[in-house]
C-alpha cells in the first residue's frame, strides 16, 4: 500500500459524545457536517445514533444525504442553510428540518412545503447566519403559530472564555427568546464548557466529538501514517526537494514519504512539520510537494516501514498549530486518497 493509512477511532467519537452530553442537562445533538469533519459522515452518524442521538445537524441540505440513506427516517437532520431555492425537493423528500435564516426563507418554506418541520436561526452578533433582532421582532408571532421545532443561534467567540461576547450574544439571545414554549439552542463545543446558562435545551457540539479543542480533555479521533516509499543517504552540503530548499549540514538518511499537499498536507509544514517513528520525531526537511515529503531519518536507530503524522506523539490541534490554522482545518482537509480504516461501531 503507497497511500497513507488514516485510522479512524468510531469508539472515541461514541466517547466524547457521552462526555459532552455528561456535562449538560439538556439534550447533546451531533453536527457532521464537512462529511463529519472529514471522518466520514454515515459512518459517524451511524455510531453516534446506535448510542442514542436522535438530532443531527449538516450544513446544506446535500450532505443529509448519506445520512438519511444509513439511518432511515428517524433521526431529525437539521440543515444550518435553511431552505435555499433549489432545496425543495430534498428538504421534502428526505424529509430534512431546515433552520430558516431570513423572513425570504421563511415565505418560501411556508409558499412551497406548507406543514413541514422547520427551526429558526436568530442573528445574536455575529452577523453571518440568521434573522436579525428587528427582523426576528416582525415575524416572530406568524412563525411561532407554526410551531418550529427549534430556536437557534449560534456564538462567535465561545472558544475564548472570558470574551465579552459570549454575554453579549447570550444576552441578545434571551432578548429574543425568553418565553417561548419552543426548545432553544444556541451551544456549540465552546458553550457547552461556557457553562449551564448556555446550554438551553438542545446542544450542537461538532469538533468535542472528533477529539479537537476547545474540548481539551476529548479523545483522539484519528491517526494517520504515512509510509515510506524511498531511503537514501545524502552527504553533507546535498540539497533535498523542489527549490533546493534544505541542504544537508551533516551526512543524513533522508526518507521519501508518500503524502503531500493533494492530501491535506499543507504547503506551509514545508521545514516545519515533525513526524515520528514511535516516540522519536524526525524533521521534515524541505518542501512539501504534491504527493511526497521527505523527512530527515538520521538519528533513527533502523529504517521503518512508516512514518506518523497524527498519532500519540503529535494531535491533530499540534499539527494545526505548527500549520498555522486550526484543528478543524486539519480534520476537513484530511486526504481522499488515503486507505481509511474505520473502528469502532
Ligand atoms: C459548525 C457549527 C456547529 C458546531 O461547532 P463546533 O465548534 O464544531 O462544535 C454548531 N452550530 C453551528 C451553527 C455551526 O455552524
Amino acid at each position: 500500500m503507497s497511500t497513507g493509512r488514516l485510522t479512524i477511532d468510531l469508539d472515541a467519537v461514541v466517547a466524547n459524545w457521552r462526555a459532552l452530553d455528561a456535562m449538560t442537562n439538556c439534550r447533546t445533538a451531533a453536527v457532521v457536517k464537512a462529511n463529519g469533519y472529514g471522518l466520514g459522515a454515515a459512518n459517524v452518524a451511524k455510531a453516534l445514533f446506535k448510542a442514542g442521538v436522535r438530532q443531527f445537524f449538516v450544513a446544506v441540505a446535500e450532505e443529509a444525504v448519506p445520512i438519511r440513506e444509513e439511518l432511515g427516517p428517524k433521526p431529525e437532520i437539521n440543515v444550518f442553510s435553511g431552505h435555499m431555492k433549489g432545496d425543495t425537493e430534498l428538504i421534502r423528500d428526505l424529509r430534512l428540518t431546515p433552520m430558516l435564516n431570513s423572513v425570504e426563507q421563511l415565505t418560501h418554506h411556508f409558499e412551497t412545503l406548507p406543514g413541514h418541520p422547520f427551526g429558526i436561526q436568530l442573528d445574536t452578533g455575529m452577523n453571518r447566519l440568521g434573522m436579525e433582532m428587528q427582523e426576528w421582532a416582525a415575524i416572530a408571532e406568524l412563525a411561532l403559530a407554526q410551531n418550529p421545532t427549534l430556536v437557534m443561534s449560534h456564538l462567535a467567540c465561545a472558544d475564548e472564555p472570558d470574551h465579552p461576547m459570549n454575554p453579549y450574544q447570550l444576552e441578545n439571545f434571551r432578548k429574543m427568546t425568553d418565553g417561548i414554549q419552543v426548545p432553544r439552542s444556541f451551544a456549540a463545543t465552546g458553550g457547552i464548557l461556557l457553562g449551564p446558562a448556555y446550554h438551553f435545551d438542545l446542544t450542537r457540539p461538532g469538533i468535542g466529538l472528533y477529539g479537537g479543542l476547545p474540548f481539551a480533555t476529548a479523545t483522539p479521533t484519528v491517526e494517520l501514517d504515512l509510509p515510506i516509499v524511498q531511503v537514501r543517504d545524502v552527504a553533507e552540503g546535498e540539497v533535498v526537494g523542489y527549490a533546493n530548499a534544505w541542504q544537508a549540514e551533516r551526512p543524513s538518511r533522508i526518507a521519501t514519504v508518500s503524502g503531500g499537499y493533494a492530501d491535506g498536507i499543507a504547503r506551509i509544514l514545508s521545514d516545519k512539520a515533525i513526524l515520528y517513528h514511535g516516540d522519536i520525531p524526525c524533521p521534515l526537511v524541505g518542501r512539501v510537494s504534491m504527493d511526497l515529503l521527505t523527512i530527515d531519518i538520521t538519528d533513527l536507530p533502523d529504517t521503518p516501514a512508516k512514518l506518523t503524522l497524527i498519532g500519540p506523539q503529535q494531535t491533530v490541534d499540534d499539527l494545526a498549530k505548527a500549520a498555522n490554522t486550526i484543528g478543524y482545518e486539519i480534520l476537513t482537509q484530511l486526504g481522499r486518497r488515503y486507505e481509511r480504516k474505520t473502528y469502532g461501531k
